[in-house]
């Protein structure tokens, strides 16, 4: 029997692109779940130096294959060459910031409680750590399609915890994903690990994806994408004899907050910063400022002019799939019914992709639909009189991965509840900035209350921190010193950081 096979299409002539790759059958994901399976034990016994040094390998596999990524990425994604070469860097980037968490080691968080035979009753020897969950399932993201996608984020967050990891690849970017896919597997072969640390299932429906999530074999899931991927994902890990933990960062609209006086000093610069944040990468960014407070008066029409201005001088963007552009258009016709709603920008040119949109609302008139996501190039402004107003609003908005507020420093003081409210609906918050880019580092939260992420904003999917997603804790009460696994023997044989009977030491 001839395989089913599926072609990815190019979002910037609507032709479809060769090769045909063919779907994965339930009988190969099988095995590689099987596979999975058989390395994880070898996986999680592996010592920090040799978990990085696969890290830095796939790092370094992946920037060897850049042009061959970009040329890929370029065809299946539509995003133009910078863009797609500072991904490579990026991606490059965060598989050797866990290179680091991994030869660090520190990250499972050992702690040792001594044993005291004297107390009454006598204390037991109790240690305990992080461990590696087993295999892991990752669904790739559209938007992304190297730094969130096959050896994004998830991956190598999931791979530094020690956990294999099987991926679904994104049906729009089938030949950037194999290409990540062989990067990773050559790093896996150059370090001597077994094959089963890394799989990738290809799929143009949601069959296998599913079969994947409520697999018995496969432990938790990382996710990026619609609200309703992930939660469908949600509900088939919660539906399976055992249900699993799933990692889903799914919809923002990043509220940005104005005060009249932040406009006044520096309108023309924000304009600009704002313009860019709006549209850069035809606004199909998770953290795309799509909710704008604005105060009414001459500052904030004077600043949303130029705003207009400049996104009307943006030539229309190529969405990333003819979904997402089917969805913007609809999503933008939707807003621009709503009563009280009126368009700064000149819209949509005939036969073109997505056209930059600002429109405006008063804030009487505003509606918690207006704060929907239209993943794309189009954000809403909230015109307010006074402040006060819009706190109570931010408090009635879903949770959000970022909240952005643009003040002068003498104002900073007075706004302490206008900044509460932001920090309960928000994993992250934004001064005097522009929340599209993501730094990867230790400190950054990419999270958020529900719907920014299925799990109420417990944890962060970009970040060092995101490792601990995909392990949990295991203690060890009364074991002796050459039975327990290295992080909690005596010796520190891995020198890492611990809490000992309540101290940090090393
Ligand atoms: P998506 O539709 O959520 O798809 C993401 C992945 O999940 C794909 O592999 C998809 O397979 C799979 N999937 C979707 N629904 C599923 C289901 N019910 N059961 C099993 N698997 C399922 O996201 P997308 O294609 O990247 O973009 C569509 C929309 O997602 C955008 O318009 C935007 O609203 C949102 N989005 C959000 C972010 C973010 O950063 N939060 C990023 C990208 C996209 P198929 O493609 O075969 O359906």
């Amino acid at each position: 029997m001839t395989a089913r096979t599926f072609q990815a299409t190019n979002p910037a002539t609507g032709q479809p692109l060769a090769p045909a790759f063919p779907v994965t059958t339930p009988q190969e994901m099988e095995a590689l779940v099987a596979a999975a399976r058989g390395a994880a034990r070898a996986f999680a016994a592996s010592t920090p130096t040799q978990r990085a040094d696969f890290l830095n390998a796939a790092a370094a596999a992946i920037e060897a294959r850049a042009d061959a990524f970009v040329e890929a990425a370029m065809a299946e994604a539509g995003l133009p060459e910078p863009r797609l070469r500072g991904e490579v860097g990026r991606t490059a980037n965060q598989l050797r910031l866990f290179a680091g968490v991994a030869a660090d080691g520190s990250w499972v968080d050992a702690r040792i409680d001594h044993a005291d035979p004297a107390r009454k009753p006598p204390k037991p020897d109790v240690r305990s750590l992080r461990v590696p969950l087993g295999p892991v399932a990752v669904f790739g993201a559209s938007n992304f399609p190297l730094a969130f996608s096959v050896a994004g984020g998830d991956t190598a967050s999931a791979l530094a915890a020690g956990c294999p990891v099987v991926v679904k690849a994104h049906p729009a970017h089938p030949a950037t994903s194999k290409l990540a896919a062989e990067a990773i597997r050559a790093a896996a072969q150059q370090c001597g690990l077994p094959a089963g640390v890394f799989g990738i299932v290809y799929e143009d429906g949601h069959e296998l994806g599913v079969q994947l999530v409520q697999h018995p074999d496969i432990h938790a899931v990382g996710f990026t994408g619609s609200r309703a991927g992930g939660l469908a994902l949600v509900a088939a890990a919660q539906a399976r004899e055992v249900p699993i933990p799933v990692y889903a960062e799914m919809s923002s609209v990043n509220p940005s907050v104005f005060t009249a006086a932040a406009l006044e000093a520096n309108g023309a610069a924000l304009a600009k910063g704002l313009a860019a944040s709006i549209s850069g990468s035809g606004g199909q960014l998770c953290t795309q400022p799509g909710l704008l407070f604005v105060p009414v008066g001459e500052a904030g029409d004077a600043f949303l002019n130029d705003v207009a201005a400049k996104l009307d001088a943006t030539p229309a963007c190529t969405l990333l799939t003819g979904g997402i552009l089917n969805a913007f258009q609809k999503g933008a016709a939707g807003h621009l019914k709503a009563a009280g709603v009126q368009p700064l920008t000149q819209g949509a040119k005939p036969d073109s992709g997505a056209q930059p949109q600002l429109l405006s609302v008063p804030i009487a008139q505003f509606t918690p639909e207006l704060a929907d996501e239209v993943f794309g190039p189009l954000s809403v402004a909230v015109r307010y009189d006074r402040l006060e107003e819009v706190t109570p609003l931010l408090a009635g908005l879903e949770g959000q991965l970022t909240a952005t507020l643009h003040a002068t420093d003498a104002e900073l003081d007075g706004l302490a509840d206008l900044l509460h409210v932001m920090g309960t609906r928000a994993g992250r918050l934004v001064l005097n900035g522009f929340p599209t880019g993501v730094e990867v580092g230790h400190a950054m939260v990419h999270g958020g209350p529900f719907p920014a992420t299925s799990d109420g904003g417990a944890s962060t999917s970009v970040g060092s921190r995101a490792i601990t997603r995909f392990a949990r804790l295991r203690a060890y009460q009364d074991f002796p010193d050459r039975a327990l696994p290295p992080e909690l023997q005596e010796a520190n044989p891995y020198g890492i950081w611990r809490l000992v009977d309540g101290e940090r030491t090393r």
